[in-house]
């Protein structure tokens, strides 16, 4: 796999997409001895990778994690790495919840004949998970709540809380000074697990609004190619456009008053 520099310190192992396989982007922050991952990948099979591109590309050995937020394709490469994580604190009841959970095929076969909305999830974790027998959730070893600054000698890391409807523990990571801001999953609808009726096209504008910034023009998202500002802010108008369109639909669809 060949990184993408985004940036003078900044590369993206880039997400893949394929039948039952979900592999989000992985940021890599270097500056001289320090390697700091955002996001650990999604199983064993996608930290190796990770762990070899480094190596290949001659950056200094992973030194530390962040984790965007508590779900499967984000933190189970964590296991591959001995290193500290930074998470937000509202991350780690979600990760206690899931260090109870003897994950594995049994585990996940149960899963599949009892919660038909999480099939695809099954899939998906038999999929990209690797060898059960050596998995485990790491858990992060500092946490923070609103906000916190990662400064190496050249780069100035600031991971910011923002919440929304696809995780309520998402947090954003901007790249100060090189125009890049991680902002994973944050904006996207919840998981499709957890989707009411008409919630599959709901993008959280709010958050939008809020991590876009003069500073930036490089937004990497969970999985997609990187947005420019512009094509962010298409986001937010058509987004808008659609959700007026839908209310003309309704009142359509109600119909005259006949009295
Ligand atoms: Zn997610």
């Amino acid at each position: 796999m060949t990184l993408k520099q985004l940036s003078p310190h900044v590369w993206l192992f880039p997400f893949e997409k394929g039948e039952n396989i979900t592999q989000p982007n992985i940021g890599i922050i270097t500056d001289g001895d320090h390697t700091i991952l955002i996001d650990a990948g999604n199983g064993a099979p996608h930290a190796e990778r990770i762990k070899t591109a480094v190596s290949e590309q001659g950056f200094a050995p992973v030194s530390q994690i962040i984790y965007t937020h508590n779900h499967w394709d984000h933190v189970f490469g964590a296991h591959c790495f001995d290193v500290p994580i930074i998470a937000n604190q509202r991350t780690v009841p979600f990760l206690e919840r899931q260090q109870t959970i003897p994950w594995g095929e049994p585990f996940l076969r149960d899963r599949w004949e009892n919660i038909p909305r999480m099939r695809h999830q099954v899939m998906e974790m038999l999929t990209c998970a690797g060898d059960w027998s050596q998995f485990s959730i790491k858990m992060p070893t500092l946490v923070f709540d609103n906000q916190y600054d990662l400064t190496l000698p050249n780069v100035h890391l600031e991971c910011r809380y923002v919440g929304g409807i696809h995780a309520i523990d998402s947090i954003v990571v901007e790249v100060k000074n090189e125009g890049v801001v991680f902002v994973a999953d944050s904006y996207y609808p919840p998981p499709i697990y957890e989707q009411e009726p008409g919630e599959e096209e709901l993008l959280d504008l709010d958050i939008i609004r809020d991590f876009l910034t003069p500073d930036a023009d490089i937004y990497v998202d969970g999985h997609n190619k990187p947005f420019s500002t512009r094509q962010m802010q298409y986001l937010i108008r058509f987004q808008e456009m659609k959700q007026q369109s839908k209310g003309k639909d309704l009142r359509e669809e109600i119909g005259e008053c006949r009295v």
